[in-house]
């Protein structure tokens, strides 16, 4: 049967490991918020620059309406000129032609560039598509992968417990008594390790005479952060 150093020794390795546990589960959540907003960005590249080649074809669609709209009024100008009963409303139509026409001109230029960048963006499209779809299935994966571990976390943990309250039950009694004490005012800070003449939780160095007891199985406290100290191997 081991002596309590040991046991102390397990008992704080496995506390340390459930402790661990505890703080991978609480911060579980922030890691799948993050994968979310990843994800929900490279969803929205896609989703607006579909949004963005609507609007653009509805644009060219409107400035194709109002080319037709001007080039009918232009013609009922040409038309009027015929009629013209000065020189006075003559002129005035010839200005108004020219004007049309330059509106005409205006337009046609947009629409031009409107399409060529319509080309553009559209040949950009499935690449987008392609880099949505995929962080769909790395989202869906990453979802998978979580879940999976949270169930790892969970029976880890009831078996940690399990070993934990094993081990607990051979401390001898009186050692018991001052370990149960600790862990109610410290919680896992109640034990430290001592490696060569150096607790590991303050880094204070403990007196040879206390090396000694230890070794020869003695428990006790740590003078400076007040630990149960057990000797590390
Ligand atoms: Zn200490």
């Amino acid at each position: 049967m081991p002596g309590p150093a040991v046991i102390l020794k397990e008992l704080h390795r496995l506390r340390s490991h459930i402790a661990e546990l505890d703080e991978k589960v609480t911060l579980a959540p922030n890691r799948v918020a993050v994968a979310q907003k990843k994800l929900a960005a490279q969803e929205d590249a896609f989703i607006q620059a579909k949004e963005y080649l609507k609007r653009l074809v509805l644009s060219i669609r409107e400035k194709e309406g109002s080319v037709k709209a001007t080039q009918t009024q232009l013609a009922k100008y040409e038309k009027q000129l015929d009629g013209a009963a000065n020189k006075k409303e003559y002129d005035t139509l010839q200005a108004e032609i020219a004007q049309e026409k330059k509106h005409i001109a205006k337009l046609e230029d947009e629409i031009l560039a409107a399409m060529g960048e319509n080309e553009e963006k559209t040949a950009q499209l499935p690449e987008a598509e392609k880099i949505s779809l995929k962080a769909h299935a790395d989202f869906a994966q990453f979802e998978k992968d979580h879940q999976e571990k949270l169930e790892r976390f969970a029976q880890e943990k009831t078996r940690a417990l399990g070993e934990l309250q094993a081990t607990e039950a051979t401390l001898p009694a009186d050692i018991h008594v001052q370990y149960d004490r600790l862990l109610l005012a410290k919680g896992i800070d109640a034990l430290s390790g001592v490696k060569g003449r150096i607790c590991m939780a303050c880094y204070t160095e403990i007196t040879a005479q206390m090396l000694s007891e230890l070794k020869r199985e003695l428990t006790m406290l740590c003078k400076n952060c007040g630990r149960m100290l057990y000797l590390e191997a």
